[in-house]
């Protein structure tokens, strides 16, 4: 079968970029009753995805499969796996990480500290292997390609319950990337009585009004804090930093208002802290600074919202799953929402 590997990784000493390619590997095959073989249909590019390329944040040794943003129909599912309600021919997408189910953190809803975790990123191929504990079938009248927007789904449906959003609170929300624009609809429809985004690209500013924010802010040419101030008086009640970007994540804290929240959801650079004023925001103006990489424990109840938002505007192009290094390309220029493959797509 064909699956996308990054083959070499950026390196730090030549500035020379990461590289993706499209390989012919052997197909996996179900091995145990828990297994599940997948064919996978869609396969979307993450924001995180971009880090195998233009940096070095995470450690691997190339090459490595990538992906984890899929949809995809059964094709072969062991005896446990069957007896769990997945047959072939099932719909499904899943959650990439396979927690343990049986530690501390597992047993008290914090999945996503499991001290057992093991991950299959992979899903950038024709098919998968995972295990049953790690399929949802797609809700109802959710098609295959909006099924591959599941996951990060998942990632602004735990955003959001972090932000403790209450009726009336006012949003900020910075980036209008593909979870920037499922956050300006859930912010919606939990109650916010504002909801703002800033954006650079004004085709994603428009795209925020049409999916239901307020207001929009163009960064590049408005004073942030002014217009801010303007919308929000003493800044917002929450905001949530969906750009990747330092100087955003920077802002954000003075962006918000006395005892407001801070959600960070984003990649950021690795070896660059940022200096945060400790005594100014977290003791006078009591902010609660937070975040989040991965939300197991709501996908059951994403599931039930997915209806509720409107992802096909998101998704900005689909690619044969052999233009995969195109894709990465287009990724890592930017300014593109969801970039997806048809992993079906391989003449
Ligand atoms: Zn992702
Ligand atoms: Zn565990």
């Amino acid at each position: 079968m064909k699956a996308v590997y990054v083959t070499r990784t950026f390196d730090g000493a030549s500035g020379t970029p990461g590289k993706v390619e499209v390989l012919e590997v052997a197909k996996p095959a179900v091995r145990d009753d828990d297994d599940v073989l997948v064919h996978i249909a869609y396969s979307a590019l993450c924001g995180s995805d971009a880090h195998y390329i233009k940096d070095n944040l995470f450690p691997f040794e190339p090459p490595f499969a990538v992906g984890h943003e899929f949809s995809g129909v059964i094709e072969e599912a062991g005896a446990h796996a069957v007896a769990r309600g997945f047959a072939p021919g099932d719909e499904v997408t899943g959650n990439f990480v396979l927690e343990c189910g049986f530690c501390d953190m597992c047993r008290t809803e914090k999945r996503q500290f499991c001290e057992h975790a093991t991950a299959n990123g992979s899903a950038q191929a024709e098919y998968i292997v995972l295990k049953a504990a790690q399929l949802y079938h797609l809700p109802p009248g959710t098609s295959l390609l909006e099924g591959a927007l599941i996951e990060p789904f998942t990632i602004a449906c735990g955003v959001i319950d972090k932000a403790r959003l209450r009726l009336g609170h006012s949003v900020l929300i910075l980036g209008a990337g593909s979870i920037g624009q499922m956050l300006v609809q859930l912010a919606r429809l939990n109650g916010a009585s504002l909801v703002a985004a800033s954006a650079r690209t004004p085709s994603k500013r428009e795209l925020a009004l049409n999916l239901g924010a307020n207001a929009v802010i163009d960064p590049l040419n408005e004073d942030i804090f002014a217009r801010s101030h303007e919308l929000a008086g003493p800044g917002f009640d929450v905001v949530l930093e969906a750009s990747g970007s330092l100087e955003c994540a920077q802002q954000a804290l003075d962006l918000v208002a006395p005892g407001g929240t801070v959600i960070l959801m984003s990649y950021y650079p690795p070896d660059q802290p940022i200096a945060i004023d400790l005594f100014k925001q977290v003791v006078v103006r009591e902010i609660t600074l937070s975040g989040l990489q991965l939300s197991q424990n709501n996908w059951p109840r994403a599931l039930r919202m997915f209806s509720r938002v409107d992802v096909r505007p998101l998704i900005s192009k689909v690619y044969p799953l052999q233009e995969a290094p195109q894709a990465y390309a287009d990724l890592i220029a930017g300014r593109s929402l969801k970039l997806v493959l048809d992993c079906r797509d391989v003449s």
